[in-house]
């Protein structure tokens, strides 16, 4: 069969939220980083759902307990195979990279890291990378350490060696990050992690979005990512974890559906994965995952990430004309994804979006959830514009355009 060739303007009809008129003008949408639009194919899923198939999972022996319990197990299988995860049971559901990552802080965390232990992140992260970490560094009297970043937003790993050690037992780093698009090396930190003997959770919530995902030759022990960002309904998100840890894991909530056995003074736990999926899931929202891995598998991420990688220079060399504008993150290419950070003269970023919005284009504007790095540049806050499928030049033909007017402005 002949590859089609990646189209984003036949792609965008596939999304009808696209379609619309904002303030009497086209919607160019740019705040992808923090959710994605839905592709009409996750729509239908969700509307087959609710309209044939609605009830809920594994308890009941009725026909439509039972699709709902084959749809629910299915769409764990294809993410599962969209990560290359060894075996569906490692795929555990969860509303999103935030609930995976205190998830692990608290299921392992509080059984493994005890007084004086160290827990390794990196001023990169997003504050759901940060804030389990403390809460549990605090709980069990353990330090936290942080991987340092320069001038471009990239980790400084010179130090690493010292930085990792016998105490070390979690080390969590974002795949990619949200504030500035810099690609981290995961691989080298996991590989010198190991060394020590500690445990590696990669959050995945860009990563998983605009790189290709194979849990299995990444070599971390969790993986950690969110549905929604990826053309996924909201509320749904992913902790793949390998089958040895997990196991041994206690459980994160207790209730219906994770014990085996319950009697009056201790339970049994029941087989991965359900173990950590206490109470009723979000079972159309893992149906309608399963299909927008079937949506995005149907493109294909090669042709995705390429074409996100163009679009991605275009922007990059066309805001370079712009007299004040100020982008943050890795000046190479090579080392950064779909999303760029900025600051415009003085115009408060707010300002830039508020401008922006008027013009049908959405950015965001705010610290990004990353306090830390914005705090690092001496800034309190930046504009971010971040593309996905998609996107078009037009949509960055608009964006220079509209942040030409806020240059004037502000001038
Ligand atoms: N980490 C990163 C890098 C993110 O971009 C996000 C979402 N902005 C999160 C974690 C949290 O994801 P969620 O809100 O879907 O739980």
């Amino acid at each position: 069969m002949m590859a089609t060739r990646f189209d984003p303007r036949v792609i965008r009809r596939d999304f009808p939220t696209l379609e619309q008129l904002i303030h009497g003008k086209p919607l160019a949408y740019l705040d992808n980083a923090a959710t994605s639009q839905k592709p009409q194919a996750v729509l239908d899923a969700l509307d087959a759902y609710y309209e044939h198939d609605n009830a809920n999972v594994h308890r009941g022996i009725h026909e439509l307990s039972r699709r709902a319990t084959i749809g629910y197990e299915e769409a764990r299988e294809k993410v599962g195979r969209w990560i290359n995860a060894k075996e569906s049971a490692e795929v555990i559901w969860t509303k999103g990279t935030t609930e995976s990552l205190n998830l692990v802080a608290m299921a392992w965390g509080l059984d493994h890291v005890a007084e004086g232990d160290e827990i390794l992140i990196s001023v990169l992260e997003h504050h759901s990378n940060i804030v389990p970490w403390q809460i549990l560094a605090r709980r069990r009297g353990a330090t936290l350490r942080y991987i340092e970043i320069d001038d471009e937003g990239r980790w400084i790993l010179e130090d690493l060696d010292t930085l990792l050690n016998e105490r070390t037992r979690m080390v969590a780093i974002s795949h990619v990050s949200n504030a500035l698009g810099t690609i981290n090396p995961v691989q080298r930190v996991i590989e010198a992690a190991h060394r020590v003997g500690a445990v590696v959770i990669v959050d995945g919530a860009q990563g998983a979005v605009h790189t290709k995902v194979d849990v299995q030759a990444l070599g971390a022990d969790f993986y950690a990512f969110s549905g929604h960002k990826m053309c996924a309904p909201t509320g749904t998100g992913v902790l793949w974890g390998k089958r040895e840890l997990l196991e041994e894991m206690s459980p994160y909530q207790g209730g219906g559906e994770m014990i085996n056995v319950v009697s009056r003074d201790e339970s049994t736990w029941a087989a991965l994965p359900h173990k950590f999926e206490a109470g009723t899931p979000n079972i159309a929202g893992a149906v309608g995952f399963g299909a927008a891995v079937d949506y995005l598998a149907d493109i294909g991420m090669d042709g995705i990430i390429a074409h996100e990688k163009a679009l991605l220079a275009y922007a990059l060399e066309r805001m370079a004309e712009i007299p004040g504008m100020n982008v943050y993150g890795p000046r190479s290419l090579e080392e950064r994804s779909a999303v760029i950070s900025f600051t415009l003269g003085d115009a408060h970023p707010h300002d830039i979006s508020t401008i922006l919005d008027t013009q049908g284009i959405a950015v965001r504007a705010g610290h990004h959830c990353a306090q830390l790095v914005m705090k690092h540049f001496g800034v309190s806050s930046t504009a971010r514009a971040s593309f996905y499928l998609y996107n078009i030049e037009e949509d960055v033909d608009r964006l220079v355009e509209g942040l030409g007017e806020v240059a004037r402005i502000f001038g």
